[in-house]
């Protein structure tokens, strides 16, 4: 049998001091050898544990016979950011973790092989020409993130003028403002994005839902026949402990946005700043926490810690996160949970943590972090807060008859609110989630708003 190809990487030693992408792809001799390793399975366990449901083994067996655009048809058909997905799906817990040859062995590289052919696609400019039949109604998309941009290019192949409203001055949502340049690269993005506006998709930048304009204004005034609201969880959680407005800490959001979004780390050509100095705590476990820790690191810090309530094995983030933050010396500091943020001169130099240890099962099915008696000081110059995200309740606020639930997210029934004609998914919908869901949910929202206005 032969061994599962590794992608190249950058050294950790040079990656931990610059923006460059990390995972270098495929060649398309390794490509060849990887694809090879597929089983073709009679029954693809691949396919039913994607989101999207991808033809896997249609397009592995399109890239050995060489048919590398053939296989970016198939792919696109069900995915319309491959090279996005494939850089940032948690292909481990999806495709990869169903794959067969797991089993005895390692499962075929799925999300390598997805990203050599959206690549190659990009490189070579090909595109997939979608004849459109454009009818005479109208769909208001709001938020450019995964679940929008899902839902535009579903609405927008049924032949509705589709019009995205997007609140920041830049399109893609946590693909631009969230996850860094070194695991997503912007002109990525940019370019799967300019796919859409091919297909004919309008986009308008700079307008906030709930401010500029009411999703009243979108239906009466606009006369938007449907509206489709996938504005996302962008609103940070505290800690609530005492010492959080310290200078030095930040919310992970706005720290990895600054640097994202405003180009933090070129300041000061760029007008934003942010002051990371020596010793950087990150609180949390997920792929925003290890986005931050990998961004501080790279922004100079020379200590980086990542502190987490439970053990290494039940991090949330995506494996090869934990992985490229271990091996570029961002450090674990376990069972810990900060209760106090200490300052001196308004400026945080100490977190006092618990000690924690590990319980019984939750309905996660993860061990539950119990409080010991004992504490910890560590010394910090910042700490980046990254335990979680919930819905902006903007939308909400100027919308009282939109029904949303404790969390503020809008509560759905076939994707469609509690306003006949508008529909919600993604995070707004889920909470925090992952991209691959977030646009499996805008496209099935497409379908259903599509069946809406047939019957309408
Ligand atoms: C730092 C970070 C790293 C992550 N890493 C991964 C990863 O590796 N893999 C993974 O699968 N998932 C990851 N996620 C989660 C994933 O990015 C989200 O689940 C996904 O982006 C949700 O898509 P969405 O379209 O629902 O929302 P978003 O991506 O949040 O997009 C919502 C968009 O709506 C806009 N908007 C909000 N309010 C309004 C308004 N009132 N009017 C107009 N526009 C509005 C926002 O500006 C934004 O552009 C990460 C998240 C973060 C924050």
């Amino acid at each position: 049998m032969i061994n599962r190809v590794r992608m190249p990487e950058l050294d950790p030693n040079i990656r931990n001091k610059s923006f460059d992408e990390v995972a270098l792809g495929f060649s398309i001799e390794q490509v060849k050898i990887e694809a090879s390793r597929c089983l073709n399975c009679v029954n693809p366990r691949c396919v039913k544990a994607c989101p999207v449901n991808i033809d896997i083994p249609k397009f592995i067996q399109q890239i050995l016979s060489d048919n590398f655009k053939d296989a970016y048809c198939t792919i696109y058909q069900d995915n319309i950011l491959p090279s996005v997905c494939s850089r940032v799906c948690p292909q481990e817990k999806q495709c990869e973790g169903a794959c067969v040859l797991g089993i005895k062995t390692e499962s075929v590289a799925i999300g390598s092989l997805e990203r050599f052919i959206g690549d190659y696609c990009l490189e070579n400019c090909f595109y997939k020409d979608e004849k459109i039949e454009d009818n005479n109604k109208a769909v208001a998309i709001v938020g450019s993130g995964p679940a929008g941009l899902a839902c535009a290019a579903q609405i927008r192949r049924y032949g509705y003028q589709t019009d995205v409203y997007e609140a920041l001055h830049e399109f893609g949502g946590v693909l631009k403002y969230g996850i860094p340049e070194f695991r997503l690269p912007k002109n990525i993005v940019d370019s799967e994005i300019d796919r859409l506006k091919k297909l004919g998709v309008n986009f308008y930048k700079n307008v906030i839902i709930g401010k500029t304009l009411t999703l009243d204004q979108l239906i009466k005034e606009y006369k938007y026949d449907s509206v489709f609201i996938g504005s996302g969880a962008g609103l940070p959680s505290s800690l609530g402990i005492k010492g959080e407005n310290l200078n030095g800490v930040y919310y992970a959001n706005e720290f990895l946005t600054r640097v994202n979004l405003m180009k933090a780390n070129s300041f000061p050509s760029y007008a934003t700043p942010v002051k990371i100095k020596d010793i950087v705590a990150v609180v949390g476990g997920g792929n925003v926490a290890m986005d931050a820790a990998r961004t501080a690191k790279r922004l100079g810090a020379k200590k980086v810690y990542i502190i987490y309530r439970r053990d290494i094995n039940s991090l949330p983030a995506r494996l090869e996160e934990i992985h490229h933050a271990i091996e570029e010396g961002i450090e674990f500091k376990l069972l810990l949970n900060p209760v106090e943020i200490i300052g001196h001169n308004y400026e945080i130099n100490k977190i006092k943590c618990q000690v924690m240890e590990l319980g019984e099962k939750d309905q996660t099915g993860r061990q539950k972090p119990i409080p010991t008696n004992s504490f910890v000081d560590i010394d910090v110059d910042n700490l980046i807060i990254a335990i979680g995200q919930s819905p902006n309740p903007i939308i909400k606020k100027s919308t009282p008859e939109l029904l949303c639930d404790n969390w503020g997210r809008i509560i759905v029934n076939d994707y469609q609110t509690s306003i006949p004609g508008v529909f919600a998914g993604g995070d707004i919908v889920t909470g925090a989630a992952t991209v691959i869901l977030a646009m499996g949910a805008g496209k099935s929202a497409a379908i259903h708003i599509n069946k809406f206005l047939r019957n309408a």
